[in-house]
């Protein structure tokens, strides 16, 4: 079944002596951050890089009544001023509300029996506040559901049930972690994060700051996430799984034939492997966010090669190729079609700093 709902998901780490070295090295106080990310300017900033991307228009619905005062409603036209949608941004935590973040479709877009525009929402749960301030982890969140939004938003297809984010599990995240990369591009944040009292934009040295915290330890992270991405085909793989007495003994002859070293242990051992047993869809899946990232860090460079993040010609492709089309195109053929090749890895090990 396609995913009815995408929700961010970094899949954890149980290295927390990696955490408290970071927070050591990197220490990046909140209060110093918060200010230059004011809640509405970072939605600005996350509307303005659609329009200059995909030529979309958000205006404010402040006449319709939604299902809670939290909820803003915008109708969205693209560039020719044609109506795309209606999306629904419900930003704050209440005691009511599931944790996390998430898109949903409440109407999914599709032209068999009569055409249906989608209706797109954002759940986020930031601490209400005036003005509502974002941590850099935070803004994070608020673009990456927006890259699902848009997913849901740009849907251009007949069937409903192919439309949208209706797309295999470790393509899902390709729209909305490659949505990521534009909070942090220097013109973007230049325009948009702005202090809050001062006017003045984030200073480069504190946005280097952020990035050096984010990347710190990616090596390891990495080899630990994949030691259990391995584990987990080699489970599903197994041909025999009800012979097996000792999952332990398994899970270490596995990794000791993949060569892992001792000491840097993985994410999740097998007899608390929750991803795993979630529901079926996610069995032999945890290796879908690591390679969601290698399609966003390969996507995001055919923007750097063509030398701006806004480059027109990059954007229309990304648009066609990969936005609008959902699942009516094969995953990897969609892939080459906006890439012109296969997915490489490289840019992916130079965005972690492995190249
Ligand atoms: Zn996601």
């Amino acid at each position: 079944m396609p995913p009815a709902w995408t929700r961010r998901f970094r899949p954890g780490t149980g290295a927390t002596g990696r955490e408290k070295l970071r927070q050591r090295e990197f220490a990046v106080d909140d209060a110093e951050v918060k200010p230059y990310f004011p809640l509405d300017a970072m939605v600005r900033a996350a509307f303005d890089c659609a329009q200059r991307l995909f030529g979309l228009r958000f205006t404010p619905r402040e006449d319709l009544v939604l299902y809670h005062p939290d909820a803003r409603a915008y109708e969205v036209h693209d560039a020719a001023g044609r109506a795309v949608g209606l999306f629904i941004q419900d930003n704050f935590a209440r005691t009511s509300k599931r944790s996390g973040a998430w898109m949903s479709a409440l109407a999914v877009q599709g032209r068999n029996g009569g055409e249906v525009l989608p209706v797109i929402l954002n759940t986020n749960n930031f601490a209400q506040a005036t003005p509502s301030l974002l941590g850099f982890d935070d803004v994070r969140t608020l673009f990456h559901e927006f890259g699902h939004g848009l997913h849901g938003l740009l849907s251009n297809v007949t069937y409903t049930q192919l439309a949208g984010t209706s797309v295999l599990r470790d393509f899902v995240e390709l729209p909305s972690q490659l949505f990521e990369h534009w909070m942090s591009e220097p013109e973007v944040l230049r325009q948009h994060a702005r202090h809050v009292e001062t006017g003045e934009p984030i200073p480069g040295a504190l946005v280097d700051r952020l990035r050096a915290a984010e990347r710190f330890g990616e090596a390891y992270e990495t080899v630990r996430y994949c030691g259990s991405a391995i584990v987990d085909m080699a489970v599903h793989r197994h041909p025999d799984p009800a012979s097996v007495t000792d999952w332990s003994a398994f899970e270490e002859q596995v990794l000791e034939q993949r060569g892992l070293p001792h000491a840097t242990g993985i994410n999740h051992r097998l007899t608390h492997f929750q991803h795993l047993f979630s529901s079926s869809g996610y069995a032999a899946g945890y290796y879908v966010y690591l390679w969601a990232e290698v399609l966003d860090a390969d996507a995001w460079n055919a923007f750097q090669e063509a030398g701006s993040p806004f480059d027109a010609a990059v954007a229309e492709r990304l648009k066609r190729c990969i936005y609008s089309v959902g699942n009516s195109v094969e995953p990897g053929q969609a892939f080459r079609n906006f890439r012109g090749r296969d997915p490489v890895i490289e840019p992916l090990l130079r965005q972690k700093g492995l190249l």
